[in-house]
């Protein structure tokens, strides 16, 4: 469609960021591009609605640019899901493996209840693990995930398949 050859055309691909290899997709032109950054938002509320969400999660750090806006386009409330350490209250923490090591991720523990309705969003779907890890973390604090939404996904890394078994029939929207 004419918004996914906008969107597309404001992604920077960086070859060997941030190691030799990898060719990063960089957001931030779409960023500078209040047309483009519009259509993104507008198609991502348009999930939130459609989803029945009543809250939306971004995930650290470029799901916070993205999500901000989504939220209040949608009349929803934000939520950051944090790397470990940062979050000042009482967190809910889910740890999960990268290719070396592992990571930990945090929400605040009083941001869900049982019967909130939560959209994910982020930038990139790579492995899925990141997604995935916050997926159990809403569902451990009595919320049900009704989505997730990203700007891409990296098909090569098969995250699509990992995060379709942890969803459970919800939606898996890449623009
Ligand atoms: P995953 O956990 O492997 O799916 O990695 C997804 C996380 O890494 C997301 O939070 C993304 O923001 C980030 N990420 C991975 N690859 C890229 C990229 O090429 N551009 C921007 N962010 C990326």
């Amino acid at each position: 469609t004419d918004i996914q050859e906008l969107l597309l055309s404001r992604i920077r691909d960086v070859a060997d960021h941030p190691e030799p290899g990898v060719v990063f997709k960089d957001i931030t032109p779409l960023l500078a591009d209040p047309a483009a950054f519009t259509a993104l938002t507008d198609a991502f509320a348009e999930i939130a609605t459609r989803t029945g969400a009543t809250k939306v999660v971004g995930l650290e750090a470029r799901g916070f640019i993205l999500g901000a806006p989504v939220a209040l386009r949608a009349g929803l409330g934000f939520i950051p899901v944090r790397k470990a350490g940062k979050l000042p209250g009482a967190t809910l923490s889910q740890a999960y493996d990268l290719e070396y090591g592992s990571a930990e991720i945090e929400v605040h523990a009083e941001d869900l209840a049982a019967g909130d309705r939560v959209l994910i969003v982020d930038d990139v779907l790579a492995t899925g693990g990141t997604a995935e890890a916050s997926i159990q973390l809403i569902q451990r604090a009595g919320a049900r995930v009704v989505g997730v939404a990203v700007l891409m996904e990296l098909g090569f890394l098969h995250g699509r398949p990992r995060l379709e078994a942890a969803l459970d029939g919800a939606p898996l929207e890449s623009l």
